[in-house]
This record gives C-alpha cells, structure tokens and sequence, in this order.
C-alpha cells in the first residue's frame, strides 16, 4: 500500500492543532511541532514530510525565521510551506508569501477550504515535479539515442546508422546516382605510435571534419572501424580525387613530417536493392587491392574483382587438402655474391600446383593466407620442407649452401615460435647458420617491441636474420638503426628506380652505406639487367637475388646449378 504523505503541522495553540488534525488525519500522515525550533528537529527525524502547515506567531522561534531557515537549506527549501494566519492580517500574509511560502490559511478554518487549499498545492508541486523529470527523460533519451547513433569520438555516424541513413537516402532519391566510398589509413598505427593517439585521434578528427564540410546535406558519412570510414555521395556533386584532396589537407593541417595517406575503395550504386552491408563488401573488396600501393589511391569495383572474390572463395575452400596432399613445392632462387659471382645462398619461395589449375603463384594466395591465418601452416610447411632438404645435402656431404625462409608475420604471435623454430633445427640436426629467416619490413611496425624481443632470442642461438622487402614501405634510414637484422634485402622497388632517378641511386648508396656502418650486409633483390648488377657492384652491395643470373628453381634444377 502506497504511504501517505506526511504533514508537519507547527503551532503553539494546542487547540488549532486539534482542529487542523481533525481536518487533515482521513487522508494524512500527521507530525506535530509546537514552535520554529521544534519543528527543525522534526524534518531532521523525519526526512520524508511533504508539506508544512506553519503558524506565524510562536514562541523562541516564529514562523517568519523558521521559512528564512528553510530558505537556505537546499532540502528544506523544496518542501511546501502553508502558512495559517488570523482573518484579514493581509501584512503577514504577504510577508510570509515573499518569503517562500506556498498559500495561506485563515482562521477560523473552514475545514473544506483548507483541505482543498493543502490538496492543491501538493498536486500543483507533483505535477511540476513529473514535468521535470519527463524533461530530463526526454534529454536523457536524447542524449542515449545520440550516444548509440554516433561515434563518439568523431561526432559521425556509427555503422548502423549509416546503414539507416544510406537505404532511406537511396530510396528517397531515387532519380540521384550514388557512389559508396570506404576508407582506410594506410598504416594508421604507426601513426599513433610515432606521435601518441592525441595526434591519431586529431586525423580521424579531421577526416570527420571533412565531411562534415564536404558531404553533409548531399550525402551520407560515417566511421565503421578504427580507422575505417564510409561515405555515400551523389556522383555527379563528388569525386573521389576531391575527397582525398580535402582529406589531404586536413591532414597537412597537423603539421606532421609524415606522409599521411589514405585508401579508397568505390562501389558504384545502380541498384539500391543490394543490401548495403554488401555494398560496404564491395567497396572494400576494391580497397584491398590497392592497400600499401603508393601510385594508385582508390579503386573501383567491378565484375573483375567479383571474379577475384569467388576464387578467393575457392581458394580458402581448398587451402588444407592442399597441404595435406602435398600441393605446395619449394622453389629456391639463388642469390650470388657479386664479388664471386657465385651461389652462396638461395631463397624458399613456395609454389602451388594445383591438380586442375596447374601452378599457382604466391601472390595470388599468400596474402590471402596472410588475411585469413593459414599462413602460419603454410610457413611451418615450407620451413619443414626446406629443413628437410638442407639435411638431405647435409647427408650427401654436398656444399653447404644456407637457405633463406619467409616468415610471415603472423608467426610473431606465436609465443613459442623461437622454441618451434630451435626443434625444427633440432629435429634434422641442422645447424641455426643453415637456415635463415626473412622478416618483411613491415612486421618490424606493427609489433616493434615484441619483434625486438623475438629476433633477440633467435639471434642469440645463432639464426640470421634479414629485413626483407626493405624500401617498399614505412621504411626510414632511421629504422635500420632500431633494428638489429643482420642482413638488409633491399627491394626490387629500389632497383626498378635506377632506371630512371639519380636520386633512387644516391639513395642506395647511402642506404648500403648506412648497413655496413651498422654491420650488416646487403641483399639486393629483383636484379634483372647487367647495368643494375654492375651498379649495386659499385656501390659495394654485397649479394644479388634476381633474373638476372636465376629464376627461382625446382630443386633438381637448382642442385644442377650449384652442384
Ligand atoms: P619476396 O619474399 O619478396 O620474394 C621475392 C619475389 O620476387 C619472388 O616472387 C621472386 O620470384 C621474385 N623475383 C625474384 N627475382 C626477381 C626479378 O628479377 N624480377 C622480378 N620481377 N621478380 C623477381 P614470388 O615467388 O612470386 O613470391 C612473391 C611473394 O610471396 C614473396 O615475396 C613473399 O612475400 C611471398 N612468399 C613466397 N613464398 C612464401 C612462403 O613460403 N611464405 C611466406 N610467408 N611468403 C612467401
Ligand atoms: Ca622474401
Ligand atoms: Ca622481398
């Protein structure tokens, strides 16, 4: 059963608090006081009272310094006051009403009157209470709905609305032709490690912005991921071009001595029936391929791509009875001192012969591998393979030619992959010199400080270790000092520009200079032509991997090479 309410009723005269208890007692709880001082230590035992019935002349404290001591307590203030006064006395009255006092009651009491005037004032009070709190609810809802609508950090849309937003656009606008554009930051990690997330979160900030400026009020726009945004323009109001312009400068806005870039991939609209989470997959189907490309900055979707999508599919679907019914070959590829011009190495690349497509190059698979985890299985089969080989020449008592792995770097999560790789060795009793291992250039970023440990650790029991495809991305002068690699593969990248720049030249050498400072050697890879082999020979680079002198072999082709 509901309480109900309780009213502190504060006069001297015992018989006025007689007839107000009579008049009150049917429908209220009542507390008496008999002056001001009294009735203060009443509302501290009774936290509850929701109205004071106040008589103005009492003894010690009156009724007028009793409503200034309500007046300022933050409580008491809250609590209605009715103040009773005798007929007519209109001075008390006001002054009573000026300080905070509700109504008033004139004696003699009409029981009625009075009863009705209480009744009032606590339906008036209750209902501007409920006012307030529906307004509170109404901002609080407000605010919640906003909270789930948006990315908080940006202000944008967050996926699902986007969603939302984008259909009910499409549909509403059918006579417009839309693109949709999803995003990506090349490498948005290195930025937060280079310059603190505050800087990170100023770009994604800035994207943001851009849209803001940009598309709002002709389009759609928001964050999906991290560093992934969508957008979704009118294509004959927006280009792509346009967009990365703006983003540009927004980017260059912060002042960074770092190239900042972005990735965009187009779905274009022609029918708004697709779902839109698929036309999310398109465009970022078309996105990927272009990842880590530095010529081109957007790709569109097409049939083409579709194509790549359902053999990917196809591809996934095979990948372990491949592995278990020994699809997957090593190839080696040589690579020549260029001093001697003789093999003193070679390279593990694998090859995939497919009983109906016959064979398969790693690009088309490993960075699919790469994506999806299975390289980590893959790799463990071609360092097996290699492993097995190295010993079969170490049985033959043949030369000992060191071979190098690729080590994706998805390996690196594997917190036994120094302890995996040491019984490897120990399983075909190799020695750590025969087998060395190729860390792309690109692991060394994203897991700096547990890399660093790794190759610690493998080092120390005697594996080689080189920075491969060095030059093809993040990489800076700066980093080869952090990273302790014995052995620099500088990629083909660096060797196609030689061609046509002096300064892709005079960056080599200094390159090559700066290894051997820090005592390493130098692979150069994607050798082709004479003239590129005899310019890294003058530039005191120390082994070449390259058509030049081979293509990556069989093994029986490679025995008769080197043997
Ligand atoms: P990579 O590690 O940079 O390997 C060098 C690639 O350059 C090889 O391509 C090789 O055939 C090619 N190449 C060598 N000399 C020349 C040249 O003079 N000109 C040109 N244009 N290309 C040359 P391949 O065998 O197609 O392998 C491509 C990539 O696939 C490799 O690049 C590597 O990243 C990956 N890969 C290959 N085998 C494995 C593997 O067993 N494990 C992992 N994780 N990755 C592998
Ligand atoms: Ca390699
Ligand atoms: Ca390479």
């Amino acid at each position: 059963m509901d309480k109900r309410p309780e009213i502190l009723i504060v006069d001297d005269s015992k018989t006025n608090r007689a007839v107000l208890r009579g008049i009150f007692k049917q429908n209220y709880e009542l507390v008496e006081a008999e002056d001001g001082e009294i009735a203060i230590q009443v509302l501290e035992s009774h936290p509850d009272i929701a109205l004071i019935l106040l008589d103005i002349n009492m003894p010690r404290m009156n009724g007028y310094e009793l409503l200034a001591y309500l007046q300022q307590d933050s409580q008491l203030s809250n609590i209605p006051v009715v103040i009773d006064t005798e007929f007519g006395d209109e001075e008390s009255e006001l002054k009573a009403l000026k300080l905070g006092a509700m109504d008033f009651l004139t004696k003699p009491y009409n029981p009625e009157i009075v009863l009705h005037r209480v009744q009032n004032v606590m339906a008036k009070l209750q209902l501007e209470q409920q006012h307030t709190e529906q307004r509170m609810n109404e901002k609080q809802i407000k605010e919640l709905r906003y909270q789930a609508e948006h990315d908080l950090m940006t202000g944008i849309y967050q996926r699902e609305t986007f969603y939302t937003k984008t259909v009910a656009m499409l549909h509403a606008n059918t006579d417009i032709k839309y693109m949709l554009i999803q995003w990506d930051i090349e490498r948005f990690k290195v930025i937060n490690d280079l310059y603190g997330t505050d800087v990170g979160d100023a770009v994604l900030i800035g994207i943001a912005r851009t849209f803001d400026d940009i598309v709002l009020g002709i389009g759609t726009y928001g964050r999906l991921t991290a560093d992934n945004f969508v957008c979704c323009v009118p294509k004959d109001r927006i280009s792509v071009e346009q967009l990365l312009k703006q983003f540009e400068k927004s980017f260059c806005r912060l002042q960074l001595n770092y190239q900042i870039s972005l990735y965009a991939g187009v779905y274009d609209i022609h029918n708004i029936e697709v779902p839109i989470d698929q036309m999310c997959d398109r465009a970022c189907l078309a996105l990927r391929t272009i990842k880590g490309n530095y010529m081109k900055h957007y790709a569109m979707y097409d049939n083409k791509l579709r194509e790549t999508m359902l053999e990917e599919q196809y591809i996934v679907s095979e990948m372990q009875s491949a592995l278990e019914e020994h699809q997957f070959d090593i190839y080696l590829q040589p690579i020549y001192n260029i001093a001697s011009e003789q093999v003193v190495s070679a390279e593990a690349l694998v090859r995939w012969h497919h009983p109906d497509k016959g064979m398969i190059m790693p690009g088309l698979f490993i960075p699919l591998f790469e994506r999806n985890g299975f390289i980590t299985k893959l790799d463990a089969y071609v360092w097996e393979r290699t492993c097995q080989y190295l010993k079969k020449r170490k049985t033959e008592g043949k030369k000992e030619i060191p071979i190098s792995v690729n080590v994706s770097r998805m390996n690196l999560y594997n917190p036994n992959f120094c302890e995996d790789m040491i019984a490897l060795l120990q399983k075909y009793h190799l020695d750590a010199r025969a087998l060395k291992l190729e860390i792309t250039e690109s692991a060394y970023i994203d897991n700096a400080r547990q890399l660093l440990e790794t190759m610690g650790k493998l080092q120390e029991y005697g594996f080689k270790i080189l920075t491969d495809d060095f030059g093809s991305g993040y990489s800076s002068l700066n980093m080869l000092k952090d990273v302790p690699a014995d052995i620099l593969k500088i990629d083909m990248k660096f060797i196609d520009d030689l061609e046509h720049s002096d300064r892709a030249g005079n960056i080599l050498t200094s390159v090559i200079r700066m290894a051997k400072w820090l005592d390493m050697s130098v692979v150069a890879e994607g050798v082709e032509t004479k003239r590129q082999f005899e310019f890294l020979r003058s530039i005191e680079c120390d082994d070449v991997q390259g058509y030049y002198f081979s293509r990556p072999l069989p093994i029986d082709q490679f025995e008769a090479l080197v043997d």
